[in-house]
C-alpha cells in the first residue's frame, strides 16, 4: 500500500497540484470555489457527486466558520471519505462454501467488463496473488469470441503456474467452458476458479444472455462467490455507463479499477461507488504480474488530494 501511494504520487496527480493551488489560498473566493468544483469534475468524480460534495463542504465551512485552506482541505477529505467509505468490506471472496457432504466447493470468481479494460490481465495478476498465498487456482477462458483471448489467458496461466481450461474451437459456448472450469475445480478440490469472460457491450441483450447463461450453468457446480467488474480508470465517466449496464446484467459484487497508473482521474471510484453501492476492491497499477493492489480508501483520497 505504501507502494501504491508512492506510485500514485509519482503519477504526478495534476488534480492534487490543482487542488493544492486552490486550497493554499488564504481565503476562498467565489471563483476559488468554482475552481475547486471544476477540479473535482476534471478528476471524473461526476457532476452529481461533485455538486453535492461542494454543497456539503460549503455548508460545513460556513457552519464551522473556518477560513483557512488547511481546514477546508481537511473537510474536503472527510466529505470524500464519506463517499469512498473506508468501512466497506473490500475483501475478494476466495473461500468457497461448504457442500452438503462437508467438502469445500471452490470459490468461483467471474470477471466481467468491456473488452480492453484489463480483464484477462487482472485474472492473471489475481491468480498470481492467490498462488503466492499457496491457494490452488484454475482459470476458465470463457471469452471464446476471440481465440487470442484464450491464448492470452493461457499464457498468464503458464506464467503463474496454473492450469487454464479452454476450448480449441473459436466461438465455442462460453457457458460450457466456464462449466468445465468450475467442474474441474470441484473435482480436483481447487480453492479458486477464476473465469474470464467476453465483454461485447454493443449488444446489451446478447451480453445479458451470455452472462446469465454462464451464471446459471456454473452454479450447477458451485455458486458464484464474486462477480468482479473491471473498469478502466482512464475511460472516465464512460466507465460509469459500463458499470450501470454490467450492474444490471451481472449482479456485480466488486469493482477492479485498472490502469490507475496512467491517470490521475481515479475520481470515477467516487462516482461508481456512489451510484452502484458496490465497493472498489482492487486496483491495477501496471501491466506486470505484481501490479495489482487492494484498494485503500484513505490512501486513495489522499492520493486524489495530492
Ligand atoms: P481485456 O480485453 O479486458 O481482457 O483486457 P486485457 O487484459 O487484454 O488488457 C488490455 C490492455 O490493457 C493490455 O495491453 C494490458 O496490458 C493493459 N492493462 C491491463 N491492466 C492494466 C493496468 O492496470 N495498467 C496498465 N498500464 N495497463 C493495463
Amino acid at each position: 500500500l505504501v507502494r501504491l501511494r508512492d506510485r500514485l504520487a509519482r503519477s504526478g496527480s495534476p488534480l492534487g497540484a490543482r487542488l493544492l493551488s486552490v486550497l493554499s489560498r488564504d481565503h476562498l473566493t467565489e471563483d476559488d470555489w468554482d475552481e475547486l468544483e471544476e477540479t473535482l469534475l476534471l478528476a471524473d468524480i461526476g457532476a452529481g457527486p461533485a455538486g453535492e460534495l461542494m454543497e456539503s463542504l460549503r455548508t460545513r465551512v460556513r457552519v464551522l466558520g473556518v477560513r483557512d485552506a488547511d481546514s477546508v482541505r481537511q473537510l474536503l477529505r472527510e466529505e470524500l471519505l464519506k463517499i469512498v467509505d473506508p468501512t466497506l468490506d473490500r475483501e475478494v471472496a476466495t473461500h468457497g462454501p461448504l457442500a452438503d457432504d462437508g467438502t469445500r466447493l471452490p470459490a468461483v470468481v467471474l470477471v466481467v467488463g468491456v473488452n480492453g479494460t484489463g480483464k484477462t490481465t487482472t485474472v492473471g495478476k489475481l491468480a498470481r496473488v492467490l498462488v503466492a498465498e499457496d491457494r490452488s487456482v484454475v482459470l476458465g477462458a470463457a471469452d471464446t469470441f476471440r481465440a487470442a483471448a484464450a491464448d492470452q489467458l493461457q499464457t498468464w496461466g503458464a506464467r503463474v503456474g496454473v492450469e487454464t481450461v479452454r476450448s480449441d474451437r473459436d466461438g465455442a459456448d462460453p457457458a460450457s467452458v466456464a462449466f468445465d472450469a468450475v467442474k474441474k475445480g470441484r473435482v480436483d478440490g481447487t480453492d479458486v476458479v477464476l473465469v474470464d469472460t467476453a465483454g461485447r457491450l454493443q449488444n446489451k441483450a446478447g451480453l445479458m444472455d451470455e452472462l446469465g447463461k454462464i451464471t446459471r450453468v456454473v452454479t450447477r457446480e458451485a455458486p458464484l462467490s464474486e462477480v468482479l467488474l473491471v473498469l478502466d480508470a482512464t475511460t472516465g465517466q464512460n466507465g460509469l455507463n459500463q458499470a450501470r449496464v454490467f450492474g444490471e446484467v451481472a449482479g456485480v459484487t466488486g469493482i477492479v479499477l485498472t490502469k490507475l497508473d496512467g491517470t490521475a482521474k481515479g475520481g470515477i471510484v467516487v462516482a461508481v461507488q456512489r451510484e452502484l453501492g458496490v465497493p472498489v476492491k482492487l486496483v491495477g497499477l501496471g501491466e506486470g504480474p505484481d501490479d495489482l493492489a487492494p484498494f485503500d480508501a484513505e490512501q486513495f483520497v489522499d492520493g486524489l488530494l495530492g
